[in-house]
């Protein structure tokens, strides 16, 4: 086990043996000092990159409308307890410009895939922060579109979009999602984002019902070939009012593992240390990072929609979750030897 993970330190990469090997045993309780082992690698391998520095970004969810109906996600379209909202161009300046005062320079925009919101809509909102903020990196996390409403919001201003494959496996897509969403056009979708040339960002949620490492190896080579700028992965937590409700969540471990193995295998990707680790472990975030994480994305929608974005069930949006909150935040990072990075925080090797 050691000298694999020597491996895929020097080299970012495994056969399919040795991967399927590395996922299928590293988890086991004999393997503590393996685990340890990866950990401190891939904190290595962040802080080459990266120094002890965690980029922030303000997210801002700007829609809980969607027409899909993913099976986990508890603002599906078929689930009628979710209260609905949809936040105005001004209401999303408005967080932009709290956002600016605490510092931020990204903006993330993220909503379900809302029919009530036209492409031009979403340009005109991308065109108003991009003429307000010059100096700041706008992302979009909006789901599926076409090659030319992802055309028209790059060129109106944005600059990332966050597009989470979930799972690179046919069969257990379909477990996860209902028709008419597929992998291949999920797949098209990541794929056009990169021609574009927007930072793109892939990922999938850990310990989702029906995964085997079979598929999580899977995952791991698509995100190879696509070489994203982004990979955000977070455990799966149910969400009571969804099909998968009584489903059991992903782990700490398992979600600390694969982002160790990530940033082993993409050295310079921007990794975030996820909201739902967070709510799984009150130190998620902080573990995250020390196993290779390198972003955090603070809640900086209005207070009174917070609770109304809830994807899975107890997300945090409040304490150290808090965009107003950084000094929280601050301290928590200072306590293991990290300091926010105030700056865009652009992939290194991003040229727009
Ligand atoms: S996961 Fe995304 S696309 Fe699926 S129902 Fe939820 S918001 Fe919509």
């Amino acid at each position: 086990m050691q000298a694999l993970i020597q491996k895929l330190a020097r080299d970012r990469n495994l056969d399919n043996d040795e991967l399927l090997y590395l996922l299928e045993n590293i988890g086991r309780p004999e393997h503590e000092s393996d685990r340890n082992t990866l950990f401190f690698a891939a904190r290595a391998c962040s802080q080459q990159t990266f120094g002890n520095r965690i980029y922030i970004r303000g997210l801002i969810e700007f829609t809980n409308y969607c027409k899909n109906n993913c099976y986990y996600c508890g603002i599906r379209a078929g689930n009628p307890a979710a209260s609905r909202y949809r936040l105005t161009c001004e209401d999303i300046l408005a967080s932009c410009r709290e956002g600016y005062r605490l510092g931020l320079h990204t903006f993330v925009l993220q909503g379900g895939e809302d029919p009530g919101r036209s492409h031009q809509e979403i340009r005109d909102i991308v065109s108003a922060i991009r003429q307000e903020f010059p100096d700041c990196a706008i992302t979009l996390s909006i789901g599926e579109h076409s090659f030319e409403a992802y055309k028209m919001w790059f060129d109106a201003g944005a600059d990332r979009f966050l597009l989470r494959h979930e799972t690179a496996d046919n069969t257990h897509y379909r477990q996860l999602h209902p028709q008419p969403l597929s992998l291949d056009h999920r797949k098209e979708c990541l794929w056009n984002l990169k021609r574009i040339g927007y930072q793109t960002g892939t990922g999938f949620m850990v310990g989702s019902p029906g995964q085997t490492a079979g598929h999580i190896l899977k995952d791991l080579r698509f995100i190879k070939e696509l070489s994203p700028q982004m990979i955000g992965i977070g455990p799966f937590i149910p969400h009571k009012d969804t099909p998968l409700a009584y489903a059991p969540a992903g782990t700490l471990e398992q979600t600390l593992i694969l982002i160790a193995i990530l940033r082993l295998m993409h050295p310079a990707a921007l990794i975030p240390a996820t909201t739902a680790l967070g709510t799984i472990a009150p130190d998620g975030r902080e573990q995250g990072i020390l196993c290779g994480a390198n972003v955090v994305m603070p809640n900086l929608s209005p207070a009174n929609v917070r609770k109304k974005y809830m994807l899975y069930d107890n997300k945090l949006s409040d304490g150290a979750e808090a965009a107003e909150n950084l000094a929280a935040l601050e301290r928590r990072f200072a306590a293991i030897d990290y300091k926010i990075d105030f700056g865009r925080g652009d992939h290194p090797g991003f040229k727009k």
